[in-house]
């Protein structure tokens, strides 16, 4: 309904009249007791009138019923289109809908939850074999391909300084799928980059732990080296009392579980006891009983 598609904007007197005829069509739709006054009148085109009605429900706050009637030509009675309950100017809405990876925040993972990743997602690329055709050396790859073409051409009467040689990237290829090592992508510079911000904003030199702390964590023996090059940068840390415990933490973040920087205080030793055998206390018995603690006693 809009009245963009208007082409008279003065309303059919008969449907601007049959308020009555919307109301009853609107009570019959909702339910009973939420269809307030009569708040509006829209013309949606010759001979039909949209009648709106505000809606008294709970949690539709600014929601108006809206009753269509119309007429046909040089007819008498008006009839009814339809009913339906649409959001005015100043109702209540959902937000936007957001795409759920978009929603999506840290945190968000439980068991048995799948994360698919995009085809071009930025934090990678591709690892040794990501892409679809076969490894570098398998027989079917188009540079084995172009290899064994060359040989068949009988290039082989040339010096063997000219002779297509195996490209050296199938070797590690094959080597690193040997040991397991293949993976189809891996961390972009991109990934590496916003990997390392976002622990370095976690677990980096900025945070008021760290900077209470008497000393960093690269000199700290709970660190657990990392390898890669974010090992130049970061560490696991193994203490289980402290705050970063199986955390990534920056080489200078720190915590007062350093294992060097505060040094365990020596249990205190009691003095020995001093025993005095020269003189005697006096000792009251009851509650009147007084003695002078300084006069001698009985020998
Ligand atoms: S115990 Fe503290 S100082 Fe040591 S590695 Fe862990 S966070 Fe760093």
């Amino acid at each position: 309904m809009s009245a963009a598609t208007t082409r008279s904007r003065t309303p059919d007197r008969l449907c601007a009249e049959a308020v009555d005829l919307a109301r009853t069509a609107a009570e019959e739709a909702a339910a009973p007791g939420v269809v307030g006054e009569h708040v509006d009148m829209v013309v949606e085109g010759d001979r039909v009138v949209t009648h709106l009605f505000e809606c008294k429900e709970f949690g539709y706050r600014g929601w108006r019923w809206a009753v269509t009637v119309a007429r046909a030509s040089r007819a008498k009675y008006v009839t009814l289109d339809e009913t339906v309950l649409l959001p005015g100017p100043d109702s209540l809405l959902a937000p936007e809908w957001v795409p759920w990876s978009e929603r999506l925040r840290p945190g968000d993972m439980g068991p048995g939850d799948l994360l698919p990743t995009e085809a071009d997602d930025l934090r990678l690329e591709p690892g040794y074999t990501g892409e679809d055709g076969p490894p570098p050396n398998s027989p079917l790859s188009a540079e084995m391909a172009e290899l064994v073409e060359a040989e068949d051409a009988e290039v082989t009467a040339g010096p063997v300084g000219e002779l297509p040689v195996a490209p050296a990237r199938g070797s590690i290829a094959a080597v690193a799928e040997e040991l397991g090592m293949r993976r189809a992508r891996v961390l972009s510079r991109y990934g590496l980059h916003v990997a390392a911000d976002r622990w370095e904003e976690s677990y980096g030199a900025k945070t008021p732990m760290a900077q209470a702390a008497p000393a960093t964590c690269v000199s700290c023996g709970f660190l657990q080296p990392v390898g890669g090059s974010l090992g130049q940068a970061f560490g696991v840390c193994a203490n289980e009392f402290s705050p970063a415990d199986g955390r990534v933490v920056s080489l200078s973040y720190g915590c007062g579980g350093h294992s060097e920087a505060a040094v365990m205080p020596a249990a205190p030793r009691p003095a020995p006891p001093v025993v005095d055998e020269m003189r005697v206390d006096a000792m009251p018995l009851g509650p009147d009983a007084g003695g002078d603690a300084s006069a001698p006693g009985p020998a």
